[in-house]
């Protein structure tokens, strides 16, 4: 509906970031033109990041949002194409999708979808019926980011939420573990000064000085990939000073003597060599955490991304079972917050109507699938959406070269046009998430929220739903599961019947406010009101679950060997959520290769300097800024940047490789090696 005055609107920010703001959108003749804070959920209060507001109506309305169905129209990959109406679009998709399941059998098509949007119906919903029902290529979506932290926590508590982000206010100790919370879990930050204000500490664990970190009691640069032994260490000093809680291990914890037995060698000193920090730096943060009550853990994304990812993180996730810090508010862990909501995935998402057997190919290795002549049956049709891959995949140059392949059709869907969907056949417009109804559940914090359209569809764009739903019936799908309406799609989201919806459906949830998920009417506080979900009961420090799935019983520590010395970081950047906004306002421009002072002069190299970052997969072009922000031996760089800033088409996802972590089938983006050198006039 078009609107002749300005108008304030509800609405949440659907991004992959853990906050799930809400949003107060201003909207004037059909068109956003400005989006706030709104305090509809008390958790973000108001306060967003400054990219929404900045980035998010250029996206919506800027040159690069598509409108109309495209079709190729000059060599794979030029980016030329040629508008069509919907019906020739999905006619097209229909035609040479059926004549490769003739000639190769369903498998032979990959959806490659990622987590643009994260509304529930938005992010997997229609979609995931119609690829099921087609028979498709099944995708382990989890191992980009976030499955190795969820398997971790998964094998040690079981599906339940740990404490909510709010808590941290009451924490005596804070510790920050891999989260940049200044970009990239914003709304924490009030939370522990809070905490502060009141007396208590915060302590941060990163490579890099972060902003957070400089605000720290305590920083401790561990070196990538060496967060286990760091963990493993804290639970050995722990013990040595009595600051194991017996009693709660003997009734509570599986797996203590095995987990210990793997600790104790670790002291304080052995630790500090190996993970690069003080070791009096570890001794005090024992004992900060033997002494403070409550003490809370925050783990982020940051370390999980490497080999020994789901080992560090269930080493950390066993520091508070192990010391007692559970069973009262801001104690614990401020995790599994994606299990706070009853969501009912298997009834959204229908998985049974996939053929029994259908593979199961990890979207981590979607680029070598593409290359692989001998895969059977090959990848003949690929669907993307919600994603960039071409940006986002380790080893950036061999998703190229598998998108650049002649016989493979690609269809891409998205808001905007993206650098992977040059590489499309059929293009189709997607809706944001402005332009449709939504539900959406934070991973990082404890309010359900419902949001319905603030502006018009543009164009011809359609929402994902309206989209897999045409293309279902051009596939002759008749079932029901096909036709369901948006409403009917929300309600099948989550458990209506779940007395944290108070009785409302999901899809009546009113627009503009929060609902918070409590427990008896309370929040999570484990051991008190929500409890371990894991087989035993228990919180289990050596896993069944993990030791079926990925044959990791304990946690384990494999350092990285390569002729290349420096470890390069590519985390999360304050202009971007991953990609997402990398195509407005120009991109930014190349981002800075940070170097410690140490490694720049050990090189000849100066800060500001152009230099070619490189190693056996890719090379990339970046300006040099010399700084003790990162600690010698690494060096950081942010990612997502399109390929509009760089001059040799590669960014920095092209330096990192494609093997996986212990667990999840993770992607090590933080296992990348490489050596920086000047780049020649
Ligand atoms: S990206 Fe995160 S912090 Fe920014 S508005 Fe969205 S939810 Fe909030």
């Amino acid at each position: 509906m078009m609107r002749d005055m300005a108008t304030d609107l509800p609405s949440v920010c659907p991004l992959d970031c853990p906050d799930t703001c809400s949003l107060t959108v201003t909207v004037d003749a059909g068109r956003i033109v400005k989006i706030r804070g709104s305090r509809a959920n008390p958790y973000t209060a108001g306060v967003l990041c400054a990219k929404v507001p900045a980035f998010f109506p250029g996206l919506v309305h800027g040159a690069g949002r598509l409108t109309r169905p495209l079709r190729r129209a000059g060599a794979r990959g030029s980016g030329r194409f040629e508008p069509i109406g919907w019906d020739e679009a999905l006619d097209l998709i229909h035609d040479r999708v059926q004549a490769v399941i003739a000639e190769h059998g369903p498998e032979a098509v990959l959806p490659l979808n990622y987590a643009g949007p994260h509304g529930l119906l938005a992010m997997g919903s229609m979609d995931l019926r119609f690829f099921h029902r087609l028979g498709a290529s099944l995708l382990w979506r989890p191992a980009l980011c976030g499955g190795v932290r969820t398997e971790a926590w998964v094998g040690t508590y079981g599906p339940t939420p740990g404490i909510p982000p709010e808590q941290a206010a009451l924490a005596r100790l804070v510790i920050a573990w891999g989260n940049n919370v200044t970009w990239s879990n914003l709304h924490l930050m009030p939370h522990i000064n809070r905490a502060r204000r009141a007396g208590g500490k915060l302590v941060v664990v990163d490579p890099v000085r972060t902003k957070v970190a400089e605000q720290a009691d305590l920083h401790l640069p561990v070196r990538p990939g060496t967060d286990v032994v760091l963990a493993w260490a804290l639970a050995a000093a722990l013990e040595q000073r009595g600051g194991l809680d017996r009693a709660f291990i003997q009734q509570h914890v599986a797996g203590f003597e095995d987990f210990m037995a793997l600790a104790r060698p670790w002291t304080p000193a052995r630790a500090a060599e190996v993970c690069g920090v003080p070791e009096a730096g570890i001794r005090a943060l024992a004992e900060w955490y033997h002494l403070s009550d409550p003490a809370a853990i925050s783990v982020g994304n940051g370390l999980e991304r490497n080999r020994n990812g789901g080992s560090g993180i269930r080493a950390i996730f066993a520091l508070p079972a192990l010391a007692g810090k559970w069973g009262r508010p801001g104690g614990g862990c401020i995790n599994g917050a994606g299990f706070a909501f009853p969501k009912t995935p298997a009834r959204l998402q229908r998985p049974d109507l996939a053929p029994a057997g259908t593979r199961t190919l990890n979207i981590v290795d979607v680029g070598r699938h593409l290359t692989d002549p001998d895969l059977r049956p090959p990848i003949k049709v690929l669907f993307v959406y919600n994603h960039n891959p071409l940006i986002v995949h380790p080893d950036q140059n061999r998703m190229r070269r598998g998108l650049a392949r002649e016989d493979l059709f690609v269809v891409g869907c998205d808001v905007v046009m993206t650098d992977t969907l040059a590489w499309a056949d059929v293009i189709l417009p997607a809706g944001s998430h402005f332009e449709h109804d939504d539900l959406f559940a934070a991973y990082g914090q404890h309010w359900l929220q419902r949001a319905e359209p603030v502006i018009p569809r543009q164009g011809e764009a359609l929402p994902n739903t309206e989209i897999f739903r045409r293309l279902a019936a051009r596939f002759g799908f008749t079932d029901p599961a096909f036709t369901a309406s948006d409403r009917e799609l929300m309600d099948e989201a989550m458990d209506a019947g779940d007395p944290r919806l108070g009785g409302v459906r999901p899809s009546a949830l009113p627009a503009g406010r929060a609902v918070p998920m409590r427990f008896g009417g309370e929040e999570a506080i484990m051991f008190r009101t929500v409890w371990p979900a894991t087989a035993s009961g228990k919180v289990e420090l050596t896993s069944a679950y993990l030791e079926a799935k990925y044959g990791a019983w304990l946690p384990s520590y494999t350092p990285v060997a390569s002729r290349f010395p420096l470890a390069l970081l590519s985390p999360a950047s304050d202009r971007r959520i991953t990609s997402t906004f990398g195509g407005v306002d120009g991109g930014g421009g190349a981002p800075p290769l940070e170097m410690h002072p140490e490694d720049a002069a050990a090189r000849g190299l100066t800060d500001g300097q152009p230099v070619r970052v490189f190693n056996d997969l890719g090379e990339v072009h970046l300006r040099l800024r010399v700084t003790e922000r990162v600690p010698a031996g690494v060096v950081w760089t942010p990612k997502g940047a399109w390929l509009r800033t760089s001059d040799n088409g590669q960014t920095v996802s092209a330096l990192c490789p494609a093997h996986h972590a212990d667990i999840a089938g993770g992607a090590c983006f933080n296992d990348a090696r490489v050596e920086v050198a000047a780049l020649p006039a």
